[in-house]
């Protein structure tokens, strides 16, 4: 008899789910032989989720005597198939290791130590300084008298790492403290595609999943190094790559990726829109788009109205004075009767496809070249080989990550690529889609679950100070159309919203009840709460206290000299974390003498995640669930816990001594006690009373079994409509599902529908009714995801149940989007509806050949006496620094670098540069080298390689170079973080950083001049 690993592990019962297979007649004797020689003999396996990037690799942990004795990969996790890459290879040194935190710490204002503290002490004195500073600062109402209920001097950064379950119950107690200086790591580092994604076709979520990547004809990696960033990604572009399809990388520099992929072109950073905006004017001028599908299925039709206009790099609305657009100037013409009209011929010079057409007649092969740095040769053949997927047969796909989000412009490089795709008629389709590839390992659960500023959780705006009544919001908030075949799924927004008031205060929750309305915090109207504010406000003072939550700003957040220096200001400040970091101990930071430092710092020990049951959500929409397999290591404890203790503390004061407005603490419905499954029922929703829907009756107390079933009447409830239907009635808890089962036509393409489940209603492949022409028939009929059979859809669950087009009650496949079809033309961003290209807020240009406009002219520009600019060209700094993480360390590092073998793989601070430049700057590999820009200045190790060479922009040598982001000086201490010289710019959509390209110089170490 011939086992696997996995097999033999499955058939003697080593794991829990083994089986005695004495009882089926197997001989056991060569088995037991082979289970005496491992580790893990009579161990018990318990799956649980690597806790670094966004694939979720599943892992089986090994579990004797109460320890971690292995951790492997789970050889049934179809997306890793049982690989793991380095960091989920170091998992149990991580848990195990002895630089975990494990007691309460606590370090008093002007102190130069930690001391250990018990929980109880901790909890009830963190509840004290949160109500005496909320009691001190509390606002009932703004400067322009509208009820507000808010406090501004306090806020919440954090976390990404945290479960679902940790993120609802989290995010319920910011809004009912009144924050809203609250935020978490996608604002750093993957905020533009949710408004990016959603403005092309409905939702901000990547469109299909990591398997799906193999199903693609042709893939272009831009924006990320796929092989090291998301290492189980490209597992599946070499598996396509294997069957025939063309793998690209078009990134600034030579990585892994680049190295298997079928070809490797060099980019200046910050000028992908330039890029791809040539490859629209090839697939317009050659076309190369796939036309029925462009017609039927996007707004290409769609009239533009007169009012819109571009010249000369400026989008018409534009208001000098307030430094944005007027929306309203973009809007399509309607007809009489509301309905947007529309050329089918297409022959209307104000179609859409007519106005981009024009609008990208500058993106020439010479222009483009020039800008980018790559040659005409390389340009074409992208272009040629990517758009040869604009026909029904084949499919291409994009991966990115932040080497698009984290630009001045991270909005609309996600958003061209989404026009590309529409055009070629990739969206819907397997093989297709967008694979946003997000960061951290449930940075899309806690999104979906709003741990930013403006969001309530679902992507419901939060409410500013202009709605005082719930009806009003939800007026603003909830699209109408006049076209019958628009399903419009935004329009059902109010019984979401209702619903999710109703799971957070109960009885008072009801349509008409502005009082439960009114107890959520409102912001002001076009004021920005974000990371960057949030870290200018604390310097200014404004910003007393806060907590902080598995992040570690003070490292990963840019301009770090500002934000450490934002950091000291603070009175008290409470912590959360797996380890040390250079947030937790910035009081102690180099150079700084602790006595000055009046913070009073609590800083509390997290379980990790083989610690903790709960949910995360991958990349691709996937709720999975992992199990506890051991007890915290020494004291410390679920963040979910430490949520649901920290609000109840605040809870019990505000009920014995009263204070300002305490209304929505007291009257909220909180858990007592966090048990991650029953949070995991509360986020899916309840019926509140008998109720009957379509002839069917459900009880009081039941789930409701998907979000169709919600109501804004007050009978449902949901902490998040996006994931009802994940626990129900007859499945249970369906993330727990392990069921490998797929029906042929779900094979061929790997969708997986038995195993976890994806939100929305297990959909694996979104947009999938553009996969099919108007009756229903798949485009190509060797990778189905859907068809209408019978008077039925069969394959994936179609994303809206309704007939195909040009059937009877047919209604448009982009379901979420006003008008049912995706949207080439985006009136809804700030900084225009088609993207253009301008240059970084610092270039080593003086011209933008696309237009008089060199920046983008709505960009957030953060101004303080820490925040200077380099000028256009500065000769100071002729030198472009892109950054990046590494397969070995995760984002700033703070737990990776507790790993020893990964220290030992990658140890320290170092800076890649080209051999011209090199020899330019007389540093040979392996010197010491300062890195400066006019923010700061930081130390690497010199790495001379060909893997990066200097471009030719404008005629002229540019050069550039790259750094980890992912060192710090609390540890290896050889080499503090890139972020001391990077740039507190944002994108005008979202505030995210723009990391990837600012201007900097480079010196040997001993000729470093003091700036
Ligand atoms: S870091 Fe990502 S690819 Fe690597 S093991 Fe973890 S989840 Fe998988």
């Amino acid at each position: 008899m011939e086992l696997s690993r996995r097999g033999f592990l499955k058939v003697t019962g080593v794991g829990a789910t083994g089986l005695a297979l004495s009882q089926l007649g197997i001989d056991l004797g060569p088995l037991q032989a082979y289970a005496s020689g491992m580790k893990i003999e009579g161990a018990k396996e318990v799956i649980s989720i690597c806790p670094f990037c966004s694939c979720g690799c599943n892992v089986l942990v090994h579990v004797k005597d109460g320890k971690i004795i292995n951790v492997e990969g789970d050889p049934d996790f179809p997306i890793s198939e049982g690989g793991l890459c380095a960091k989920g290879a170091s998992l149990m040194s991580l848990h195990t290791s002895p630089e975990r935190l494990t007691k309460p710490l606590y370090r008093a204002p002007g102190s130069d130590k930690w001391e250990e503290k018990d929980w109880d002490w901790t909890m009830e004195r963190i509840a004290r300084r949160i109500k005496d500073q909320r009691d001190k600062d509390f606002k009932a109402k703004n400067a322009a008298g509208q009820m507000v209920n808010r406090v501004e001097s306090i806020f919440h950064l954090g976390s990404s790492q945290v479960t679902n379950e940790e993120a609802a119950v989290l995010h319920q107690m910011v809004r009912a403290l009144g924050m809203v200086h609250f935020d978490h790591q996608a604002r750093i580092c993957h905020s533009p595609s949710v408004p990016a994604l959603a403005e092309c076709f409905g939702r901000g979520a990547m469109t299909n999943h990591y398997n799906d990547i193999g199903n693609a004809n042709a893939i272009l990696i831009m924006g990320s190094n796929a092989a090291e960033h998301h290492p189980m990604s490209f597992k599946w572009c070499l598996e396509a790559k294997r069957k025939g399809a063309v793998v690209m990388h078009v990134d600034p520099k030579f990585s892994r990726t680049s190295a298997r992929c079928n070809f490797h072109v060099p980019i200046r950073s910050g000028t992908d829109i330039a890029f791809l905006g040539g490859m629209v004017k090839y697939i317009l001028e050659n076309k190369k788009y796939f036309a029925d599908y462009v017609v039927d299925y996007t707004n290409a039709s769609f009239l533009v109205g007169e009012k819109y206009s571009f010249k000369d790099g400026m989008f018409s609305g534009f208001d000098a004075e307030k430094g944005k657009y007027d929306k309203k100037a973009w809007a399509f013409e309607k007809d009489e009767n509301g309905m947007v009209k529309r050329d089918k011929t297409l022959k209307h010079p104000r179609c859409v496809i007519n106005v981009m057409r024009d609008h990208y007649a500058r993106y020439d092969l010479d222009r483009v070249s020039s800008v980018t740095g790559v040659s005409k040769e390389d340009l074409l053949k992208v272009y040629e080989v990517f758009c040869a997927t604009g026909t029904p047969d084949k499919a291409g796909t994009f991966l990115y990550a932040l080497g698009w989000t984290q630009h001045s412009v991270g909005v609309q490089n996600i958003r061209l690529s989404g026009l590309i795709q529409q055009l070629l008629g990739n969206i819907g389709i397997a093989g297709g889609g967008i694979n946003a590839m997000r960061g951290e390992p449930n940075v899309q659960g806690t999104t979906d679950h709003a741990l930013l500023y403006g969001y309530l959780p679902g992507y419901h705006s939060t409410p500013t100070a202009n709605f005082q009544k719930l009806d009003d919001y939800l007026k603003a908030y909830t699209p109408t159309t006049a076209d019958p075949m628009s399903v419009n799924w935004w329009g059902n927004r109010p019984k979401y919203v209702v619903s999710l008031l109703k799971s957070w205060y109960g009885d008072n929750a009801t349509k008409e009840n502005d009082y439960c309305f009114n107890l959520v915090p409102k912001m002001d109207p076009g004021v920005d709460y974000s990371h960057m504010y949030i870290f200018d406000r604390m310097y200014k003072d404004e910003i007393k206290g806060g907590l902080c939550f598995g992040h570690n700003p003070c490292q990963s957040v840019p301009n770090s000299n500002k934000v450490r220096k934002a950091w000291d200001k603070l009175d008290w400040l409470v912590m959360g974390d797996v380890f040390h970091n250079e947030t937790t101990d910035n009081w102690r930071r180099p150079g700084i003498d602790p006595k000055t430092v009046k913070t009073e710092v609590f800083l509390l020990p997290s379980a990790y995640r083989a610690e903790k049951d709960g949910t995360i959500s991958n990349s691709g929409r996937w709720q999975m669930w992992h199990y506890k397999a051991v007890e915290p290591l020494g004291e410390s404890r679920d963040m979910g816990t430490m949520f649901v203790e920290m609000m109840n503390r605040v809870r019990a004061l505000y009920a014995k001594e009263g204070g300002a407005y305490p209304d929505p603490i007291i009257k909220a419905d909180y858990p007592e006690k966090f048990e991650a499954e029953s949070i995991t029922k509360r986020i899916n929703g309840f019926f509140t009373r008998d109720i009957e829907i379509k002839g069917k009756v459900y009880k009081k107390g039941q789930l409701v079994p998907g979000f169709p079933m919600l109501m804004d009447d007050g009978s449902t409830t949901s902490m998040n409509w996006l994931y009802t239907g994940c626990f129900t009635e007859e499945g249970g808890n369906l993330s727990k599902r392990r069921d490998l089962t797929q029906t042929p036509m779900q094979a061929k393409i790997g969708l997986f529908p038995g195993f976890s489940w994806a939100w929305p209603m297990n959909r694996r492949i979104l947009y999938n009714r553009a996969s099919v022409d108007k009756n229903g028939v798949p485009f190509n009929p060797d990778k189905v995801v859907i068809e209408w059979k019978d008077g039925k859809w069969v394959g994936d669950v179609a994303d809206g149940g309704y007939p195909p087009m040009a059937q009877e009650g047919g209604k448009y496949p982009f379901i979420m989007t006003t008008e049912g079809h995706s949207q080439l033309f985006g009136p809804g961003r700030e900084d225009g509806p088609f993207p253009e290209h301008y240059e970084p807020a610092e270039t080593p240009l003086t011209v933008n050949p696309f237009s008089g406009q060199m920046h983008n002219p709505v960009m957030k520009i953060i101004k303080s006496d820490m925040d200077q600019l380099a000028k256009n060209g500065d000769p100071r700094f002729p030198i472009v620094l892109t950054t990046y993480s590494l397969v070995e360390h995760w984002c700033s590092g703070s737990e990776t670098r507790n790993g020893p073998a990964l220290l030992e793989a990658e140890p320290q601070q170092y800076v890649e540069m080209s051999h011209e430049l090199a020899k330019e700057k007389g540093i040979k590999n392996g010197e010491v080298v300062i890195v400066e820009s006019l923010r700061g200045k930081t130390e690497a190790v010199a790495m001379v390689t060909v893997r990066i060479r200097p471009f030719t922009v404008m005629g002229k040598t540019t050069h550039l170079i790259g750094m980890p982001y992912c060192f710090g000086w609390t540890k290896p201490k050889c080499g503090d973080t890139t972020n001391r010289v990077t740039v507190s710019i944002g994108d005008p959509n979202t505030s995210i950083p723009e990391y990837k390209a600012c201007l900097v110089n480079v010196y040997k170490a001993d000729k470093v001049t003091e700036l």
